[in-house]
C-alpha cells in the first residue's frame, strides 16, 4: 500500500452576490494579512538563511572528516569529526528554537487581525514554509527573492517620469524598476490555504452531504466582528471524512453547494482522507481545492515495459514478458516536438536573442509532450503490470577524452528527447506510476540495444538498414529500430536480474554477455 496525495477542484455552484461579496472579502482580508506577516518576518528569513548556511557548513566539514576516516579505515572518531558533528547538532537546535520565536510571533501578529481562524492557521503555515523554501534555494547556490507584493496601480507613467528627471544611476534604477513593475489585476487574489478539517466549525473545511446526496462545503469565512457573519444551522448534513451525521450551528462561515460529478465522488471523496484545502478565485468564478490522501494498492508486477529515447520517434516502449515474448509495443509521434525545437533553433540563430518568453513556451511545450508520453506508458505498464525499465544515462561519459566504450551509444545523438527532457520523464514516471501503486523505473545500461536483434540476439553495427529500420544481417528480422531497441531495453532488464549477481565485481566473460545470453534464451525456444 502507497499513501497517494491528489487533489480535486471542486467548483462553488452559482454563488448569491451576498455569498460572491463574503468570499471576496474573506480572501482579500487573508492576502492583505499574508502579506503583513511576509513584511513582518523578512529579516527572520534572512536570519534563517545565515543559520541554514551555517548548519550546511558544518554539515559538509563533518562529511569530509567521516569520509577520511573511512578512507582510512579508522573506527575511532577524530576529535575534529566529533567537533563538526556536536556543532551541526547544535547549529539545527538553535535554527529549530529561532523558528518557534518566529510561529509565536506570526501567531501573535494574526490573533489582532480581523480574519477567520481557518485563514490565520494556513498564513501561519505558508509563511513558515516561504522562509524554510528560500533558506534552502540560498543554501543550493540559487537565487532566492522574498517575495514582493504588486501595487495595484500601474506605476508605468511615474516610472517614466522619474527617467526624464533621473540624474544619477541609482535614480534610474528606480525609475526602471518602477516601469518594470507589473500592476495587480485587481481581480485575481491569493488563495487562500486551510489545513484544518475537524469539526471546530470556526478553523476548518468540512465537505458534507445532505439526504439527497448533494455535496455541500463548508468553510470557515467569517471572524467573529466580520459584517456578513450569522447563524448557519448545519442539520442532519453526513461528513464525508468520518461518515458521521452532523448537527452544528456556527456563524464563523457558511454552507457552499459543490458541483460535483460522481466521478469525483467516487475518485476522492469516497476513497480517501480530506488533508486540506484551498478558496481560489480566478475569472470570476469561485473553487474549493481539496487535496486527498488516497491509499493504492500495490500492483505485482510480471512483465517489463522497456522504453526508447527514439530517432523517428519521441519514444518507443514495448512490453515483454520473463520468457521473451513481445506483449505489446508502441510509439509516441514526436514530429510536432522536432519542428518546434528547429524552428527555435533557427529564431534563435538568427537573432541571438536572448531566450525569453519562446523559451518558456518551448519548454511549457516540450513538458506537455512528455506528460502526455508518460501517461501512455503509465496505461500500458498497469494493463500489462509491467515494471517499467529505462535507459541508464549517467554511465554515459561526454566530452572529447572519453573514448565511447564497445556497443555504448553516442549520448544525445539525434535523440528526440535530450538528457534533460528523458530526466523529467523519469521524474513524471515516478510519481505518475506510484499514484497507480506500480514500483518506480528501474534502469539499464543501454549499451547495444540499438544494435542488437532482438529476435536472435545478433548484435552487428551493421543491424541497421537506415536511421529508422533494424534489419539483423544474421537472421533478416526487420523491425522499427526504436521498438527493436525498446524491447532490448526490457528484455536487458530481465537479463540482468538472471545474469547480473553472478558477475559483480568480476569482469564479464563473453557468455554472460547480453546478446550471448540472448541468443541462448532464443535458441532454446525455437
Ligand atoms: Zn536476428
Amino acid at each position: 500500500m502507497a499513501d497517494v496525495y491528489k487533489t480535486c477542484l471542486f467548483k462553488i455552484h452559482n454563488p448569491s452576490k451576498r455569498r460572491r461579496a463574503m468570499m471576496l472579502d474573506c480572501l482579500r482580508r487573508n492576502e492583505r494579512a499574508y502579506w503583513k506577516v511576509l513584511d513582518a518576518v523578512k529579516s527572520d528569513a534572512e536570519d534563517d538563511a545565515i543559520m541554514a548556511k551555517q548548519v550546511a557548513e558544518a554539515n559538509d566539514a563533518f562529511k569530509i572528516e567521516f569520509r577520511e576516516r573511512k578512507q582510512a579505515k579508522r573506527s575511532a572518531e577524530s576529535t575534529k569529526e566529533l567537533h563538526w558533528k556536536e556543532q551541526m547538532q547544535h547549529l539545527r537546535e538553535l535554527r529549530r528554537d529561532k523558528a518557534s520565536v518566529v510561529r509565536r510571533k506570526i501567531d501573535k501578529l494574526l490573533q489582532e487581525l480581523p480574519i477567520p481562524g481557518s485563514s490565520s492557521g494556513g498564513i501561519s503555515i505558508d509563511a513558515l514554509a516561504q522562509i524554510k523554501s528560500t533558506s534552502e534555494l540560498l543554501v543550493g547556490g540559487q537565487e532566492a527573492n522574498w517575495p514582493k507584493r504588486r501595487p495595484i496601480e500601474d506605476s508605468y507613467l511615474d516610472g517614466l517620469d522619474a527617467m526624464c528627471k533621473a540624474v544619477t544611476t541609482e535614480e534610474l534604477t528606480t525609475a526602471q524598476d518602477l516601469i518594470n513593475t507589473k500592476p495587480r489585476d485587481t481581480n485575481t487574489v491569493r488563495p487562500m490555504s486551510i489545513y484544518r478539517n475537524d469539526l471546530l466549525l470556526a478553523r476548518s473545511t468540512l465537505l458534507l452531504a445532505d439526504e439527497k446526496g448533494r455535496i455541500f462545503v463548508w468553510l470557515n469565512v467569517h471572524d467573529s466582528k466580520s459584517r456578513f457573519a450569522r447563524k448557519v444551522h448545519v442539520k442532519d448534513m453526513v461528513n464525508l471524512r468520518t461518515g458521521e451525521l452532523l448537527n452544528k450551528s456556527s456563524s464563523a462561515g457558511e454552507l457552499f453547494p459543490l458541483e460535483c460529478s460522481n466521478w469525483h465522488l467516487e475518485k476522492f471523496v469516497r476513497d480517501g482522507t480530506m488533508q486540506s484545502s484551498k478558496l481560489i478565485y480566478r475569472n470570476n468564478e469561485f473553487f474549493v481545492a481539496c487535496t486527498f490522501k488516497l491509499s493504492v494498492e500495490d500492483v505485482d508486477t510480471m512483465n517489463y515495459l522497456g522504453v526508447d529515447r527514439g530517432i523517428e520517434m519521441l519514444a518507443a516502449w514495448a512490453v515483454v514478458t520473463p520468457d521473451l515474448t513481445v506483449l505489446a509495443s508502441g510509439d509516441a509521434e514526436g514530429s510536432t516536438l522536432r519542428d518546434y525545437q528547429r524552428a527555435a533553433e533557427e529564431r534563435f540563430k538568427q537573432t541571438q536573442a536572448r531566450k525569453g518568453f519562446s523559451g518558456m513556451k518551448w519548454r511549457a511545450f516540450g513538458d506537455h509532450a512528455i506528460h502526455t508520453l508518460a501517461n501512455v506508458i503509465v496505461a500500458q505498464a498497469l494493463e500489462h503490470k509491467c515494471q517499467v525499465v529505462l535507459e541508464d544515462l549517467t554511465v554515459i561519459t561526454q566530452g572529447p577524452h572519453h573514448k565511447r566504450t564497445k556497443g555504448q551509444r553516442r549520448s544525445n545523438f539525434a535523440r528526440m528527447l535530450n538528457r534533460a527532457q528523458y530526466a523529467k520523464l523519469e521524474g513524471f514516471l515516478e510519481y505518475k506510476l506510484t499514484a497507480v501503486g506500480l514500483p518506480t523505473p528501474v534502469k539499464v545500461r543501454a549499451a547495444f540495444t540499438s544494435q542488437g536483434c532482438n529476435k536472435c540476439g545478433h548484435s552487428h553495427k551493421d543491424n541497421r538498414l537506415d536511421q529508422a529500420t533494424f534489419k539483423c544481417v544474421s537472421c533478416g528480422h526487420e523491425d522499427n529500430a526504436d521498438h527493436n531497441a525498446a524491447k532490448n531495453i526490457a528484455s536487458k532488464r530481465i537479463y540482468w536480474q538472471e545474469v547480473g549477481p553472478k558477475v559483480s565485481g568480476k569482469k564479464m566473460q563473453d557468455k554472460y554477455k547480453f546478446d550471448s545470453w540472448m541468443k541462448q534464451r532464443r535458441n532454446l525456444e525455437t
